[in-house]
């Protein structure tokens, strides 16, 4: 998932530098503004590990947040009810930076919930130290989705870092990419899925891959993922199923993938909350 690979190169004629649509909905920069009650904030491209199959990898090159402006616009957006700070990833903000941004999200009174999107409790557990859980825990109630792929990475080390997160008032949530080659199997997701949820984790989203440029070695088609998603159904209780959802290309936000429908051997559409019919194609090979 991290070791880079020649294949990267090979950027196919289908991949796309934004592929998820971040920038048509960049209000101003640092924030992504897609949906009425909620926005990102992104105010770092750093993480703890750079993922080779990241959804922003072209995009984490140039980050000119502007951390002024993008509190001015959640002040100025009543309708913004939550605030999701992601990646590149929060929990490599320094502890002082971290209080100062929490500080101000916590003067608007619109906003009532804060969520953050982080890897880093899984490749740097350490960095949940008492330090940051004092600092998450002044600012109230908030939202963790963790970035977790395969059961190996549910060690002693996360594990101790998931207990101090709940401790300090985190409500714990996961998502995970489905990885041709790393967990793109039943056994391997169960066994994943259930781990997360003996820990009081609870799996939110299953994502299939985003078509970002250098990642087509990672794919796997959504026949097949659909074929593993309903294999998991059966076999796992309700409770350790997450969503499994397409990103759809051009900004139109998370579909689940049984609202995709089959026209032809590679082409789906689905119907967007506003009645746009969109097509689909599934690039796998
Ligand atoms: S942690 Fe998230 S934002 Fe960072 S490289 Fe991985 S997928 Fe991309």
């Amino acid at each position: 998932m991290v070791v880079t690979s020649n294949l990267e190169k090979e950027v196919k004629q289908y991949e796309m530098e934004d592929p998820i649509g971040d920038r048509p909905h960049t209000a101003v920069p640092g924030i992504v503004h897609r949906h009425r009650d909620r926005c990102l904030l992104m105010l770092t491209n750093v993480c703890a590990v750079h993922c080779r199959f990241c959804f922003r990898k072209n995009l984490l090159e140039d980050n000119r947040a502007d951390f002024e402006k993008s509190i001015q616009y959640i002040r100025d957006h009543e309708e913004l009810w939550e605030v999701i700070l992601s990646g590149g990833d929060p929990f490599t903000f320094t502890d002082h930076f971290m209080e100062l941004v929490l500080k101000k999200l916590k003067e608007i009174p619109h906003v009532k919930m804060i969520r953050f999107h982080t890897r880093t409790p899984v490749v740097y557990p350490a960095r949940v130290d008492e330090k940051l859980t004092t600092v998450l825990e002044n600012a109230g109630q908030y939202i963790v989705v963790l970035h977790i792929n395969h059961v190996r990475e549910i060690t002693p080390d996360f594990c101790r870092a998931v207990a101090d997160l709940q401790k300090s008032g985190a409500m714990l949530l996961s998502q995970t990419v489905l990885l041709k080659g790393v967990n793109d199997s039943v056994e391997n997701l169960e066994t994943l899925l259930r781990g997360l949820v003996e820990i009081s984790i609870k799996p939110y989203y299953l994502h299939h891959l985003d078509p970002a440029a250098g990642t087509h070695h990672f794919r796997i088609s959504v026949e097949r993922g659909k074929d593993i998603y309903r294999q998991l159904r059966q076999r796992i209780s309700g409770v350790c199923i997450p969503e499994y959802v397409i990103d759809a290309p051009g900004g139109y936000g998370k579909f689940p993938v049984d609202m995709f429908v089959k026209i032809t051997e590679k082409t789906y559409q689905y119907e967007t909350p506003n009645g746009q019919v969109v097509t689909y194609i599934d690039h796998a090979s």
